[in-house]
């Protein structure tokens, strides 16, 4: 069964936000000193995880990306990544993680079924990490991506933001670091999604930008054809490597998009720019039948109507997202709650 919104796009990729606690402190996603936490009660448990995790297959979902925070930070995550991987319905289980617990978790992720990981480094240069992320775990990262290699995933991303004046020198080094490393770059532009209250036009590197540097320093690039609901687009270098461009926020791709997003407390969105999410927690713990749950995150799907980034898009005077001081008030609007 595949259910559809108002545009036809089918309900099919879950991110899962595992936790809302984070080991860095990255400068695009949580600048601030002090965060509003969700409180510990609220909490899914992996059950409750799983039990959620089968209506969305009974309604479509074949793909599942493990998110945060950092999802690595969420003790015992090997164990939820198994009983997900045990659902015959969900043919894709992915992560996107930091990368700074990696190491030390690669192996047991893989045996416990997880398929693919991306990892998130925006730097090659080990003081700017730590200007970027507040810790000094650069070397971590790259020991993670190694291990992520080494433990035999289907695939290893490395996702890059890319901000002007920041890492938009870096975008030949870190395109030949991800060929040594045998890992696929995307390089994703810098959206003003809540959290990201630094985020400034002048700031984002558009693709048109970013393709115009690669192009300078390898020569012709080429698209690749495909047809997914993938967020990257593909391109190709005259030497045959291939690295993605995620232009949220100059070219959104919400026309395609069959993406939505649970929260570790159980919300749901529909879109990363939904200043409202369904709780899926409350009826879950007022011991709410599969059906009744079914019913409730199918018509809220037939009934989404979200074009967030295209919306954003249109405006004159774009700023961030959300102002610091409702962020304060409630950690649902933060990007590191409802998962990238
Ligand atoms: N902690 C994990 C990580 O660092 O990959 C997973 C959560 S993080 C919120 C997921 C992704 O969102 C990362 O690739 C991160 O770079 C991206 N992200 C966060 N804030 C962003 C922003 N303002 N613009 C673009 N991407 C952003």
């Amino acid at each position: 069964m595949v259910v559809s919104d108002t545009f036809a796009r089918p309900l099919r990729n879950l991110r899962l936000s595992v936790t809302d606690r984070c080991n860095l402190r990255c400068q695009y996603c949580m600048p601030e000193r002090d965060y509003a936490w969700l409180p510990r009660k609220d909490i899914l448990d992996f059950e409750e995880v799983s039990a959620l995790v089968d209506v969305f297959a009974q309604l479509g979902v074949d793909k599942v990306r493990l998110t945060g925070g950092e999802p690595l930070v969420r003790r015992d995550l090997a164990e939820l990544v198994r009983l997900i991987a045990a659902k015959p319905a969900i043919r894709d289980l992915a992560m996107t993680t930091n990368g700074v617990l990696l190491a030390e978790q690669a192996p047991a992720l893989k045996t416990a079924g997880l398929r693919r990981v991306t990892v998130s480094l925006d730097t090659l240069n080990a003081g700017r990490f730590r200007e970027l992320t507040r810790f000094d775990d650069h070397p971590k990262v790259l020991s993670g991506i190694e291990a992520a290699a080494r433990a035999g995933f289907e695939s290893v991303k490395i996702d890059t933001v890319v901000i002007r004046g920041v890492n938009d020198d870096e975008l030949v080094a870190l395109l030949a670091f991800g060929k040594s490393a045998g890992a696929e770059v995307r390089f994703i532009e810098y959206m003003d999604v809540g959290g990201a209250t630094r985020w400034s036009r002048d700031r984002v590197v558009s693709r048109a930008d970013m393709l115009g540097t690669l192009a300078r320093h390898y020569g012709p690039i080429e698209p690749v054809s495909e047809t997914t609901s993938a967020p990257a687009e593909r391109f190709r270098l005259s030497d045959g490597t291939v690295f993605g461009i995620i232009a949220s926020t100059t070219a959104p791709f919400c026309r395609s998009c069959d993406r939505s997003r649970l929260t570790a407390d159980g919300l749901w969105y529909l879109c990363l720019y939904a200043p409202n999410g369904t709780d899926l927690r409350g009826p879950l713990r007022a011991g709410a039948s599969r059906e009744g749950l079914r019913g409730l995150i199918e018509s809220t799907w037939r009934a989404r109507s979200d074009r967030g980034a295209e919306e954003r898009l249109g405006m004159r005077n774009r700023s961030p997202l959300v102002p610091l001081t409702t962020l304060k008030g409630d950690p649902h609007l933060e990007m590191h709650t409802r998962g990238g």
